[in-house]
Protein backbone atom coordinates (compact mmCIF):
# COMPACT_ATOMS: atom_id res chain seq x y z
CA UNK A 1 0.00 0.00 0.00
CA UNK A 2 2.68 2.22 0.76
CA UNK A 3 4.67 1.24 -2.21
CA UNK A 4 1.66 1.97 -3.95
CA UNK A 5 1.11 5.69 -2.82
CA UNK A 6 4.86 6.42 -3.77
CA UNK A 7 5.13 5.47 -7.04
CA UNK A 8 1.50 6.93 -7.92
CA UNK A 9 0.74 8.19 -11.01
CA UNK A 10 0.51 11.76 -9.95
CA UNK A 11 2.89 14.34 -9.38
CA UNK A 12 5.17 13.92 -6.70
CA UNK A 13 5.84 17.48 -6.26
CA UNK A 14 3.35 20.42 -6.07
CA UNK A 15 4.35 23.82 -8.04
CA UNK A 16 7.77 24.60 -6.87
CA UNK A 17 8.78 25.90 -4.48
CA UNK A 18 11.85 28.33 -4.17
CA UNK A 19 13.94 25.88 -2.53
CA UNK A 20 17.39 26.55 -4.02
CA UNK A 21 19.93 29.41 -4.10
CA UNK A 22 20.84 31.54 -1.64
CA UNK A 23 20.76 30.07 1.60
CA UNK A 24 21.68 33.81 3.14
CA UNK A 25 24.78 32.31 5.27
CA UNK A 26 27.13 34.52 2.59
CA UNK A 27 28.00 34.02 -1.08
CA UNK A 28 31.14 31.95 0.10
CA UNK A 29 29.06 29.19 1.02
CA UNK A 30 26.35 28.52 -1.68
CA UNK A 31 24.71 25.34 -2.81
CA UNK A 32 22.06 25.10 -5.48
CA UNK A 33 20.34 22.07 -6.35
CA UNK A 34 17.02 21.92 -8.09
CA UNK A 35 14.61 22.25 -5.99
CA UNK A 36 12.44 19.39 -7.78
CA UNK A 37 15.47 17.01 -6.66
CA UNK A 38 15.88 18.21 -3.89
CA UNK A 39 11.88 17.95 -2.97
CA UNK A 40 12.02 14.18 -4.81
CA UNK A 41 15.17 13.35 -2.30
CA UNK A 42 13.30 14.09 0.48
CA UNK A 43 10.63 12.83 -0.21
CA UNK A 44 11.68 9.76 -1.76
CA UNK A 45 14.19 9.19 0.43
CA UNK A 46 17.92 8.67 -1.69
CA UNK A 47 17.50 5.72 -2.84
CA UNK A 48 14.16 5.65 -4.30
CA UNK A 49 15.11 8.95 -6.21
CA UNK A 50 14.61 8.34 -9.98
CA UNK A 51 18.12 7.89 -11.79
CA UNK A 52 16.85 7.66 -14.84
CA UNK A 53 16.28 11.12 -17.11
CA UNK A 54 13.25 12.81 -18.59
CA UNK A 55 13.52 14.44 -21.88
CA UNK A 56 10.30 16.23 -22.84
CA UNK A 57 9.99 17.94 -26.80
CA UNK A 58 8.79 21.26 -26.65
CA UNK A 59 5.84 21.62 -28.71
CA UNK A 60 2.66 23.68 -29.29
CA UNK A 61 0.69 21.76 -26.51
CA UNK A 62 3.95 22.43 -23.50
CA UNK A 63 5.33 25.67 -24.70
CA UNK A 64 3.14 27.85 -22.15
CA UNK A 65 5.06 28.90 -19.09
CA UNK A 66 2.65 27.17 -17.13
CA UNK A 67 3.01 23.47 -18.97
CA UNK A 68 6.99 24.16 -19.04
CA UNK A 69 6.31 24.78 -15.17
CA UNK A 70 4.32 21.59 -14.72
CA UNK A 71 6.85 19.51 -16.50
CA UNK A 72 9.57 20.69 -14.95
CA UNK A 73 7.72 20.13 -11.38
CA UNK A 74 6.63 16.57 -13.05
CA UNK A 75 11.10 15.63 -13.82
CA UNK A 76 11.46 17.41 -17.00
CA UNK A 77 15.44 17.05 -16.69
CA UNK A 78 15.79 18.12 -20.42
CA UNK A 79 13.90 20.01 -22.73
CA UNK A 80 14.50 19.00 -26.02
CA UNK A 81 13.72 21.82 -29.39
CA UNK A 82 13.22 20.20 -32.56
CA UNK A 83 14.24 22.18 -35.55
CA UNK A 84 12.27 20.05 -37.89
CA UNK A 85 9.13 22.76 -36.61
CA UNK A 86 8.33 26.41 -35.73
CA UNK A 87 11.05 28.99 -36.39
CA UNK A 88 14.26 30.29 -35.05
CA UNK A 89 12.08 33.25 -33.11
CA UNK A 90 9.54 30.57 -31.51
CA UNK A 91 12.58 29.08 -30.30
CA UNK A 92 14.38 31.84 -28.97
CA UNK A 93 11.79 32.31 -26.93
CA UNK A 94 10.92 28.73 -25.71
CA UNK A 95 14.67 28.89 -24.80
CA UNK A 96 14.23 32.22 -23.04
CA UNK A 97 10.98 31.06 -20.97
CA UNK A 98 12.95 28.00 -19.82
CA UNK A 99 15.80 29.69 -18.53
CA UNK A 100 13.76 31.99 -16.71
CA UNK A 101 11.71 29.49 -15.15
CA UNK A 102 15.09 28.15 -14.04
CA UNK A 103 15.76 31.56 -12.54
CA UNK A 104 13.07 32.32 -10.57
CA UNK A 105 11.81 28.88 -9.58
CA UNK A 106 15.40 26.98 -8.54
CA UNK A 107 15.12 24.21 -11.85
CA UNK A 108 17.91 23.45 -13.59
CA UNK A 109 16.62 22.30 -16.80
CA UNK A 110 19.40 21.96 -19.74
CA UNK A 111 18.01 22.37 -23.33
CA UNK A 112 18.70 20.06 -26.39
CA UNK A 113 18.51 21.81 -29.71
CA UNK A 114 18.03 18.69 -32.18
CA UNK A 115 18.96 19.50 -36.00
CA UNK A 116 16.24 18.36 -38.78
CA UNK A 117 18.94 17.02 -40.99
CA UNK A 118 18.27 15.80 -44.58
CA UNK A 119 15.65 13.26 -44.12
CA UNK A 120 12.40 13.48 -46.58
CA UNK A 121 9.46 15.27 -45.38
CA UNK A 122 5.98 16.90 -46.51
CA UNK A 123 5.60 20.17 -46.57
CA UNK A 124 3.90 21.89 -43.58
CA UNK A 125 0.09 21.36 -43.46
CA UNK A 126 -1.90 23.72 -41.98
CA UNK A 127 -3.90 20.64 -40.20
CA UNK A 128 -3.26 17.00 -40.07
CA UNK A 129 -5.00 15.08 -42.97
CA UNK A 130 -6.87 12.42 -42.24
CA UNK A 131 -5.84 9.83 -44.98
CA UNK A 132 -8.64 7.08 -45.88
CA UNK A 133 -8.18 3.75 -47.95
CA UNK A 134 -8.05 4.41 -51.59
CA UNK A 135 -7.96 8.45 -51.68
CA UNK A 136 -5.43 9.66 -54.22
CA UNK A 137 -3.22 12.11 -52.91
CA UNK A 138 -0.31 14.25 -54.86
CA UNK A 139 3.06 14.46 -53.54
CA UNK A 140 4.47 17.37 -55.78
CA UNK A 141 7.65 19.08 -55.43
CA UNK A 142 5.85 22.32 -56.50
CA UNK A 143 4.12 24.61 -54.42
CA UNK A 144 0.84 22.56 -52.91
CA UNK A 145 -0.98 24.92 -53.37
CA UNK A 146 -1.18 25.79 -56.68
CA UNK A 147 -1.74 21.60 -57.34
CA UNK A 148 -5.53 21.09 -55.40
CA UNK A 149 -6.82 20.05 -52.71
CA UNK A 150 -5.27 16.70 -52.16
CA UNK A 151 -1.32 17.46 -53.04
CA UNK A 152 0.93 17.34 -50.18
CA UNK A 153 4.62 19.13 -50.94
CA UNK A 154 7.37 17.21 -50.32
CA UNK A 155 11.12 19.03 -49.49
CA UNK A 156 13.41 16.40 -51.51
CA UNK A 157 13.44 17.08 -55.41
CA UNK A 158 14.85 14.23 -56.44
CA UNK A 159 12.40 11.97 -54.93
CA UNK A 160 10.10 12.62 -58.44
CA UNK A 161 13.37 10.51 -60.14
CA UNK A 162 14.02 8.10 -57.30
CA UNK A 163 10.13 6.30 -56.86
CA UNK A 164 8.52 4.12 -59.46
CA UNK A 165 5.17 3.29 -60.06
CA UNK A 166 4.44 0.36 -57.47
CA UNK A 167 7.06 1.69 -54.87
CA UNK A 168 5.47 2.44 -51.46
CA UNK A 169 5.24 6.10 -49.82
CA UNK A 170 5.58 5.37 -45.89
CA UNK A 171 4.68 8.06 -43.70
CA UNK A 172 6.53 8.47 -40.27
CA UNK A 173 7.29 5.31 -40.12
CA UNK A 174 4.33 3.33 -40.91
CA UNK A 175 1.26 5.86 -39.66
CA UNK A 176 0.37 5.88 -43.22
CA UNK A 177 1.14 4.40 -46.52
CA UNK A 178 0.72 5.01 -50.23
CA UNK A 179 1.29 3.23 -53.10
CA UNK A 180 2.66 4.81 -56.47
CA UNK A 181 -0.15 4.83 -58.93
CA UNK A 182 1.55 7.21 -61.76
CA UNK A 183 4.09 9.97 -61.95
CA UNK A 184 3.55 13.34 -64.04
CA UNK A 185 6.44 15.56 -64.20
CA UNK A 186 6.80 17.19 -60.73
CA UNK A 187 4.11 15.13 -59.20
CA UNK A 188 3.61 12.16 -57.98
CA UNK A 189 0.05 10.24 -58.17
CA UNK A 190 -0.82 7.78 -55.10
CA UNK A 191 -3.32 6.30 -53.29
CA UNK A 192 -3.69 5.57 -49.96
CA UNK A 193 -3.15 1.47 -48.73
CA UNK A 194 -3.02 1.99 -44.70
CA UNK A 195 -5.01 4.73 -43.87
CA UNK A 196 -4.29 7.46 -40.33
CA UNK A 197 -3.18 10.63 -39.48
CA UNK A 198 -0.64 12.41 -41.91
CA UNK A 199 0.85 15.00 -39.79
CA UNK A 200 2.89 18.46 -40.93
CA UNK A 201 6.23 17.59 -42.29
CA UNK A 202 6.11 14.11 -41.70
CA UNK A 203 8.77 12.28 -42.40
CA UNK A 204 8.89 10.25 -45.51
CA UNK A 205 10.45 6.95 -46.72
CA UNK A 206 10.14 5.12 -49.82
CA UNK A 207 10.08 1.64 -50.49
CA UNK A 208 10.56 -0.87 -53.19
CA UNK A 209 9.68 -4.43 -52.51
CA UNK A 210 9.75 -4.51 -48.71
CA UNK A 211 13.56 -2.88 -48.84
CA UNK A 212 14.24 1.03 -48.00
CA UNK A 213 14.73 2.70 -51.64
CA UNK A 214 18.30 4.80 -50.70
CA UNK A 215 19.58 5.37 -53.81
CA UNK A 216 20.03 9.36 -53.62
CA UNK A 217 18.57 9.82 -50.79
CA UNK A 218 21.75 8.49 -49.06
CA UNK A 219 23.82 11.15 -50.64
CA UNK A 220 22.23 13.95 -49.05
CA UNK A 221 24.38 15.38 -46.66
CA UNK A 222 23.62 14.76 -42.62
CA UNK A 223 23.92 18.60 -42.18
CA UNK A 224 22.21 20.46 -44.74
CA UNK A 225 22.56 24.26 -45.02
CA UNK A 226 19.64 25.13 -42.97
CA UNK A 227 21.53 22.59 -39.83
CA UNK A 228 24.59 24.86 -40.13
CA UNK A 229 23.00 27.92 -39.60
CA UNK A 230 20.53 26.38 -37.00
CA UNK A 231 23.70 25.13 -34.98
CA UNK A 232 25.14 28.65 -34.97
CA UNK A 233 21.85 29.64 -33.67
CA UNK A 234 22.47 27.18 -30.79
CA UNK A 235 26.11 28.60 -30.48
CA UNK A 236 24.06 31.99 -29.83
CA UNK A 237 22.01 30.27 -27.89
CA UNK A 238 24.16 28.87 -25.84
CA UNK A 239 22.42 25.38 -25.20
CA UNK A 240 23.97 22.47 -23.68
CA UNK A 241 23.36 19.86 -26.35
CA UNK A 242 22.95 19.79 -29.89
CA UNK A 243 21.70 16.48 -31.64
CA UNK A 244 22.58 15.47 -35.22
CA UNK A 245 20.17 13.53 -37.29
CA UNK A 246 20.59 10.99 -39.35
CA UNK A 247 24.11 10.06 -38.40
CA UNK A 248 25.71 8.00 -40.78
CA UNK A 249 29.43 7.59 -39.82
CA UNK A 250 31.92 9.36 -37.47
CA UNK A 251 32.92 12.18 -39.59
CA UNK A 252 30.12 14.22 -39.01
CA UNK A 253 30.35 14.31 -35.87
CA UNK A 254 33.81 15.08 -35.73
CA UNK A 255 33.28 17.83 -37.86
CA UNK A 256 30.70 19.45 -36.08
CA UNK A 257 32.33 19.07 -32.95
CA UNK A 258 35.78 20.63 -34.37
CA UNK A 259 33.81 23.20 -35.04
CA UNK A 260 31.61 23.62 -31.75
CA UNK A 261 35.23 23.75 -30.56
CA UNK A 262 36.09 26.56 -32.47
CA UNK A 263 33.00 28.73 -32.42
CA UNK A 264 31.55 28.29 -29.02
CA UNK A 265 32.65 29.91 -25.65
CA UNK A 266 30.92 26.78 -23.96
CA UNK A 267 30.89 23.34 -23.68
CA UNK A 268 27.98 22.21 -26.20
CA UNK A 269 27.93 18.38 -26.37
CA UNK A 270 27.34 16.37 -29.69
CA UNK A 271 24.60 13.84 -29.06
CA UNK A 272 24.95 11.62 -32.34
CA UNK A 273 21.08 10.39 -33.44
CA UNK A 274 21.12 6.20 -34.72
CA UNK A 275 17.97 6.38 -37.01
CA UNK A 276 19.68 5.50 -40.54
CA UNK A 277 20.28 2.63 -42.10
CA UNK A 278 23.94 3.97 -42.61
CA UNK A 279 24.77 4.13 -39.16
CA UNK A 280 23.86 0.81 -38.26
CA UNK A 281 27.27 -1.17 -39.04
CA UNK A 282 28.96 2.11 -37.83
CA UNK A 283 27.38 1.84 -34.58
CA UNK A 284 31.18 1.59 -32.76
CA UNK A 285 32.53 4.97 -34.17
CA UNK A 286 29.56 6.64 -33.97
CA UNK A 287 29.50 6.38 -30.41
CA UNK A 288 33.25 6.66 -29.51
CA UNK A 289 33.12 9.87 -31.66
CA UNK A 290 29.69 11.95 -29.61
CA UNK A 291 29.43 12.90 -26.64
CA UNK A 292 26.18 10.92 -26.09
CA UNK A 293 23.90 9.09 -28.48
CA UNK A 294 20.09 9.03 -28.79
CA UNK A 295 18.22 5.55 -30.10
CA UNK A 296 15.78 7.48 -32.88
CA UNK A 297 13.29 4.64 -32.60
CA UNK A 298 10.99 6.25 -35.11
CA UNK A 299 12.98 6.31 -38.45
CA UNK A 300 15.07 3.55 -37.05
CA UNK A 301 11.89 1.37 -37.62
CA UNK A 302 11.42 3.46 -41.11
CA UNK A 303 14.71 2.51 -42.30
CA UNK A 304 15.49 -1.03 -41.09
CA UNK A 305 13.25 -3.78 -40.35
CA UNK A 306 11.03 -3.07 -37.04
CA UNK A 307 11.53 -6.55 -35.82
CA UNK A 308 15.63 -5.62 -35.69
CA UNK A 309 14.94 -2.09 -33.71
CA UNK A 310 15.60 -3.84 -30.31
CA UNK A 311 18.34 -5.52 -31.01
CA UNK A 312 19.99 -2.29 -32.23
CA UNK A 313 18.76 -0.43 -29.42
CA UNK A 314 20.29 -3.08 -26.77
CA UNK A 315 23.48 -2.69 -28.90
CA UNK A 316 23.82 1.20 -28.59
CA UNK A 317 23.10 0.98 -25.29
CA UNK A 318 25.40 -1.55 -24.61
CA UNK A 319 27.94 0.26 -26.48
CA UNK A 320 27.34 3.69 -24.83
CA UNK A 321 27.53 2.22 -21.23
CA UNK A 322 30.89 0.42 -21.89
CA UNK A 323 32.41 3.71 -23.50
CA UNK A 324 31.02 5.98 -21.10
CA UNK A 325 28.65 8.13 -22.82
CA UNK A 326 24.92 8.97 -22.30
CA UNK A 327 22.31 7.09 -24.33
CA UNK A 328 18.70 8.49 -24.82
CA UNK A 329 15.89 5.70 -25.88
CA UNK A 330 13.59 8.11 -27.91
CA UNK A 331 10.63 7.38 -29.69
CA UNK A 332 6.92 5.95 -29.17
CA UNK A 333 7.13 5.03 -25.53
CA UNK A 334 4.17 6.71 -24.87
CA UNK A 335 2.62 7.14 -28.51
CA UNK A 336 -1.11 6.15 -27.02
CA UNK A 337 -0.75 8.86 -24.68
CA UNK A 338 -0.67 11.38 -27.31
CA UNK A 339 -4.04 10.43 -27.04
CA UNK A 340 -5.18 9.13 -24.50
CA UNK A 341 -4.44 10.42 -20.84
CA UNK A 342 -3.62 6.44 -19.55
CA UNK A 343 -0.82 4.39 -21.51
CA UNK A 344 -1.05 0.67 -22.87
CA UNK A 345 0.24 -2.21 -20.90
CA UNK A 346 2.89 -2.91 -23.95
CA UNK A 347 4.24 1.05 -23.52
CA UNK A 348 4.62 0.44 -19.60
CA UNK A 349 6.44 -3.12 -20.58
CA UNK A 350 8.78 -0.90 -23.21
CA UNK A 351 9.45 1.74 -21.20
CA UNK A 352 10.58 -1.05 -18.03
CA UNK A 353 12.48 -2.42 -20.67
CA UNK A 354 14.84 0.52 -21.67
CA UNK A 355 15.15 0.94 -17.37
CA UNK A 356 16.27 -2.24 -17.03
CA UNK A 357 18.84 -2.09 -19.71
CA UNK A 358 19.61 1.26 -17.72
CA UNK A 359 19.75 3.90 -20.36
CA UNK A 360 20.59 7.26 -19.06
CA UNK A 361 17.03 8.61 -20.72
CA UNK A 362 13.80 8.47 -21.81
CA UNK A 363 12.74 10.54 -24.13
CA UNK A 364 9.25 12.20 -25.11
CA UNK A 365 8.68 13.12 -28.76
CA UNK A 366 5.05 13.56 -29.74
CA UNK A 367 3.54 12.77 -26.51
CA UNK A 368 4.81 15.80 -25.09
CA UNK A 369 4.90 18.58 -28.30
CA UNK A 370 1.69 17.84 -29.79
CA UNK A 371 -0.23 15.24 -27.20
CA UNK A 372 -2.94 16.06 -25.46
CA UNK A 373 -1.45 14.98 -21.73
CA UNK A 374 1.76 16.14 -22.01
CA UNK A 375 2.04 16.70 -17.73
CA UNK A 376 0.58 12.88 -17.44
CA UNK A 377 3.07 11.30 -19.76
CA UNK A 378 6.31 12.70 -17.73
CA UNK A 379 3.89 11.55 -15.09
CA UNK A 380 3.97 7.70 -16.09
CA UNK A 381 7.96 7.66 -17.08
CA UNK A 382 8.34 9.41 -13.60
CA UNK A 383 6.50 6.18 -11.75
CA UNK A 384 8.15 3.43 -14.24
CA UNK A 385 11.38 4.75 -14.00
CA UNK A 386 11.26 5.08 -10.19
CA UNK A 387 9.73 1.39 -9.33
CA UNK A 388 11.88 -0.66 -12.37
CA UNK A 389 15.00 0.88 -10.81
CA UNK A 390 14.04 -0.46 -7.53
CA UNK A 391 13.11 -3.69 -8.71
CA UNK A 392 16.67 -3.95 -10.82
CA UNK A 393 18.26 -2.96 -7.75
CA UNK A 394 16.96 -5.61 -6.06
CA UNK A 395 17.05 -8.43 -8.82
CA UNK A 396 20.63 -7.16 -9.78
CA UNK A 397 19.50 -6.73 -13.66
CA UNK A 398 21.47 -5.15 -16.28
CA UNK A 399 25.17 -5.41 -14.99
CA UNK A 400 27.44 -5.71 -17.35
CA UNK A 401 31.26 -6.44 -17.83
CA UNK A 402 32.82 -2.62 -17.94
CA UNK A 403 35.93 -2.97 -20.09
CA UNK A 404 38.79 -0.43 -19.18
CA UNK A 405 38.23 2.78 -20.80
CA UNK A 406 41.39 4.78 -19.98
CA UNK A 407 44.68 4.42 -21.73
CA UNK A 408 46.95 6.78 -20.14
CA UNK A 409 47.85 6.55 -16.64
CA UNK A 410 45.49 9.39 -15.29
CA UNK A 411 42.63 8.09 -16.41
CA UNK A 412 43.39 4.81 -15.24
CA UNK A 413 43.65 6.44 -11.73
CA UNK A 414 40.65 8.18 -12.08
CA UNK A 415 38.23 5.28 -13.83
CA UNK A 416 39.76 2.61 -10.79
CA UNK A 417 38.99 5.40 -8.03
CA UNK A 418 35.68 5.57 -9.16
CA UNK A 419 34.65 1.65 -9.66
CA UNK A 420 36.09 1.52 -6.58
CA UNK A 421 34.25 4.08 -4.79
CA UNK A 422 31.07 2.43 -6.51
CA UNK A 423 32.14 -1.28 -5.32
CA UNK A 424 32.47 0.37 -1.74
CA UNK A 425 29.53 1.98 -1.73
CA UNK A 426 27.09 -1.04 -2.54
CA UNK A 427 28.69 -3.45 -0.12
CA UNK A 428 28.64 -0.91 2.22
CA UNK A 429 25.08 0.50 1.62
CA UNK A 430 26.55 4.47 1.81
CA UNK A 431 23.29 6.57 1.50
CA UNK A 432 25.22 8.83 -1.55
CA UNK A 433 28.41 8.82 -3.54
CA UNK A 434 29.64 12.91 -3.26
CA UNK A 435 31.92 13.72 -6.23
CA UNK A 436 33.52 16.85 -6.38
CA UNK A 437 34.42 17.78 -10.20
CA UNK A 438 35.24 20.86 -12.25
CA UNK A 439 34.36 19.16 -15.85
CA UNK A 440 31.96 16.58 -15.17
CA UNK A 441 34.43 13.78 -15.94
CA UNK A 442 34.86 11.84 -12.51
CA UNK A 443 30.69 12.25 -11.90
CA UNK A 444 30.75 10.98 -15.68
CA UNK A 445 32.77 7.65 -14.53
CA UNK A 446 30.95 7.09 -12.02
CA UNK A 447 27.57 6.85 -13.24
CA UNK A 448 28.67 4.44 -15.64
CA UNK A 449 29.76 2.61 -12.53
CA UNK A 450 25.55 2.61 -12.16
CA UNK A 451 26.03 2.36 -8.37
CA UNK A 452 23.17 1.26 -6.01
CA UNK A 453 23.22 4.75 -4.41
CA UNK A 454 22.68 8.58 -5.84
CA UNK A 455 25.95 9.98 -7.17
CA UNK A 456 25.81 13.51 -5.87
CA UNK A 457 28.01 15.61 -8.29
CA UNK A 458 29.22 19.04 -6.82
CA UNK A 459 30.69 21.88 -9.08
CA UNK A 460 31.40 25.12 -9.33
CA UNK A 461 30.31 25.11 -13.10
CA UNK A 462 26.67 26.24 -13.94
CA UNK A 463 27.09 24.59 -17.42
CA UNK A 464 28.62 21.01 -16.36
CA UNK A 465 25.97 21.15 -13.88
CA UNK A 466 23.62 21.59 -16.83
CA UNK A 467 25.20 18.70 -18.34
CA UNK A 468 24.99 16.07 -15.91
CA UNK A 469 21.72 16.05 -15.83
CA UNK A 470 21.48 13.87 -18.79
CA UNK A 471 23.51 11.05 -16.58
CA UNK A 472 22.06 8.54 -14.88
CA UNK A 473 21.94 9.06 -11.32
CA UNK A 474 23.87 11.78 -10.91
CA UNK A 475 22.15 14.58 -9.01
CA UNK A 476 23.89 17.90 -9.96
CA UNK A 477 24.39 19.91 -7.35
CA UNK A 478 26.50 24.00 -7.84
CA UNK A 479 28.75 24.83 -5.16
CA UNK A 480 31.23 27.41 -4.58
CA UNK A 481 34.03 25.77 -4.11
CA UNK A 482 36.61 26.37 -1.51
CA UNK A 483 40.42 26.01 -1.77
CA UNK A 484 41.03 23.50 0.38
CA UNK A 485 39.39 19.81 -0.73
CA UNK A 486 38.78 18.93 2.93
CA UNK A 487 36.34 22.16 3.06
CA UNK A 488 34.43 21.20 0.33
CA UNK A 489 33.48 18.22 2.44
CA UNK A 490 32.50 20.07 5.59
CA UNK A 491 31.05 22.58 3.55
CA UNK A 492 28.89 19.90 1.40
CA UNK A 493 27.96 18.63 4.92
CA UNK A 494 26.75 21.62 7.04
CA UNK A 495 24.64 23.03 3.69
CA UNK A 496 23.34 19.60 2.87
CA UNK A 497 22.17 19.33 6.77
CA UNK A 498 20.72 22.80 6.76
CA UNK A 499 18.60 21.47 4.26
CA UNK A 500 17.55 18.27 5.77
CA UNK A 501 19.31 16.52 3.12
CA UNK A 502 21.85 14.49 5.16
CA UNK A 503 21.47 13.27 8.49
CA UNK A 504 24.12 13.25 11.35
CA UNK A 505 25.81 9.46 11.14
CA UNK A 506 24.72 9.09 7.52
CA UNK A 507 27.26 6.99 5.53
CA UNK A 508 28.94 8.26 2.17
CA UNK A 509 31.78 7.97 -0.08
CA UNK A 510 33.59 10.95 -1.23
CA UNK A 511 35.26 11.14 -4.75
CA UNK A 512 37.48 14.03 -4.96
CA UNK A 513 40.64 15.13 -6.70
CA UNK A 514 39.77 19.00 -6.73
CA UNK A 515 42.88 21.52 -5.69
CA UNK A 516 43.13 24.88 -5.23
CA UNK A 517 44.95 25.92 -8.25
CA UNK A 518 43.20 23.19 -10.09
CA UNK A 519 46.71 21.86 -12.08
CA UNK A 520 47.06 18.69 -12.79
CA UNK A 521 50.50 18.31 -10.97
CA UNK A 522 49.27 18.87 -7.12
CA UNK A 523 46.02 17.13 -7.60
CA UNK A 524 45.85 14.80 -4.92
CA UNK A 525 42.59 12.10 -5.88
CA UNK A 526 41.26 10.19 -2.68
CA UNK A 527 38.41 8.06 -1.81
CA UNK A 528 37.42 8.34 1.87
CA UNK A 529 34.38 6.90 3.55
CA UNK A 530 32.76 9.25 6.03
CA UNK A 531 29.91 9.87 8.57
CA UNK A 532 27.99 13.13 8.14
CA UNK A 533 29.02 15.07 11.58
CA UNK A 534 26.48 15.93 14.28
P1 LIG B 1 12.83 12.93 -34.80
O1 LIG B 1 13.84 11.83 -34.26
O2 LIG B 1 11.77 13.10 -33.77
O3 LIG B 1 13.66 14.12 -35.03
O4 LIG B 1 12.32 12.33 -36.08
C1 LIG B 1 13.43 10.80 -33.41
C2 LIG B 1 13.15 9.52 -34.16
O5 LIG B 1 13.28 9.44 -35.37
O6 LIG B 1 12.85 8.54 -33.46
MN1 LIG C 1 14.14 11.10 -36.57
Amino acid sequence: MARHQKFSWTAVASPAQHIAVKNGVGAAERLEVDSVLAKELGENGFRSTRRTKIICTIGPTSCSEEMLETLAVNGMNLARLNMCHGTREWHHEIISRIRRLNQDKGFSVAIMLDTEGSEVHTSALDQPIKAEVGEEYVLTIRDPSSVGAMAIGVSYDAFVDDVEVGDSVVVDGGMVSLEVESKMGPDVHCRVVDPGIILSRANLTFRRDGAVIRARNSMLPVLSSKDWLDIDFAIRERVDFIAVSFVKSADVIKNLKSYLNSRADKVIEVIAKVESHDSVPNIAEIVEASDAVMVARGDLGAQIPLEDVPSVQKEVVVRCRQLGRPVIVASHLLQSMIEYPTPTRAEVADISDVVRQRADALMLSGESAVGAYPDKAVNVLRAVATRIEEWVRQEKHGQIVLPQLANVPDGRVSEELCASASTMANNLGARAIFVYTRRGYMANFLSRCRPDCPVFAFTDQQDVRQRLNLRWGVMPFRLDFAPDPEENVDRTFRLLKRRDLVQPGDLVVVVSDIRPDSSDASVVRSVQIRRVPA
